[in-house]
């Protein structure tokens, strides 16, 4: 079953009813907030009724499945769900910046980026307009819309709100931010991150599986799982990376990742104000490699930004 199937059936428009309904008493994510948006009230995410994005451009720089030779048509959204003290992207996550548009031209954007041959949509930051892309895709299928969908987000998400996305995603790109719930909260503002991730992931892997990719290496389908290393041990590597192993498996792909530095208000905050160590870093490895998961890419210590 893919999305067009869905359309065809009629479930994808049942799927943008209710995930708007959804939208009355906003209960898209863990936070829960209740706020009505359909009559624009707000929540912890900013988002309000239309869509917001900051971008829509072909973008090179994603794992190479993702990327592939064109690039991937990301469409960042402008809003988040977590407060990262150490966010590169704040301005677009916290301050809100973007340009408000409409469903209509959403649609048009994605299909646009389909006629600059982009692999896929990728949909960075997307979870607080679930259903706005929804309806997005549900008025660029009929105009030809075919490519696959990335779901790009912080893995802070609700699997009854996934579920509305089963059989329309094609690959998961979550990221396991944390392992112990009191560092999620000090440092990213969020309650309970770890049992909502890890429900969140698996209910994207139940989808979608192990990551397949086509003959010329492109992602056609599955999950691929994000973890950035932070410093003094505040991500929980090892504890994410064993439960990663044990519970989806060793052919796990996952993309570890070393570009830690202090943006935003990290620079003020007590081991948050510096780049990884080598040790940090190693250990984390070590982890991947402890736990049998060789499939993935690992970033570089990157020395320039200050490793110490
Ligand atoms: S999507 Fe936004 S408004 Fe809705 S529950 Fe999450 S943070 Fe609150």
């Amino acid at each position: 079953m893919n999305y067009v199937d869905l359309y065809q059936s009629g479930e994808l428009l049942k799927r943008v009813r209710e995930a708007y309904h959804r939208l009355g008493s906003c209960d898209l994510c863990p936070h829960d907030c209740r706020v009505n948006r359909l009559s624009g009230e707000r929540g912890f995410c900013g988002a309000g009724f239309r869509p917001k994005i900051a971008s829509a451009n072909l973008h090179k720089g994603e794992e190479p499945p993702i990327s592939g030779v064109n690039g991937s048509g990301t469409v960042f959204l402008s809003g988040c769900s977590l407060k990262c003290s150490f966010c590169q992207n704040f301005p677009i996550s916290q301050l809100g910046n973007g340009e408000e548009i409409s469903i209509r031209e959403l649609a048009t954007r994605m299909l646009k980026l389909q006629k600059r041959r982009a692999h896929n949509i990728n949909f960075v930051t997307p979870s607080h307009f679930l259903p706005q892309i929804l309806a997005a895709l549900w008025q660029a299928i009929p105009l030809g819309f075919t490519l696959p969908i990335v779901w790009n987000s912080s893995g802070y998400e609700k699997p009854d709100a996934l579920e509305l996305l089963a059989g329309i995603v094609s690959i998961y790109l979550p990221d396991m931010k944390y392992a112990d719930d009191s560092q999620a909260f000090s440092v990213s503002g969020i309650s309970g991150y770890s049992g909502s991730n890890r429900a969140a992931v698996s209910e994207m892997f139940r989808q979608v599986g192990h990551l397949e990719t086509d003959g010329d290496g492109i992602g056609v389908k599955g999950l691929i799982v994000r973890h950035l290393v932070l410093p003094e041990g505040k991500g929980g590597s090892v504890d994410t990376i064993a439960w990663i192993a044990d519970t989806l498996g060793q052919e796990t792909h996952i993309a570890l990742m070393s570009q830690y530095f202090p943006a935003h208000r990290a620079t003020g905050i007590s081991g948050m104000d510096r780049a990884l160590t080598h040790e940090e870093y190693d250990e984390a490895v070590e982890a991947l490699e402890h736990g049998g998961l060789e499939n993935g890419w690992v970033q570089e210590l990157d020395e320039e930004r200050g490793a110490v």
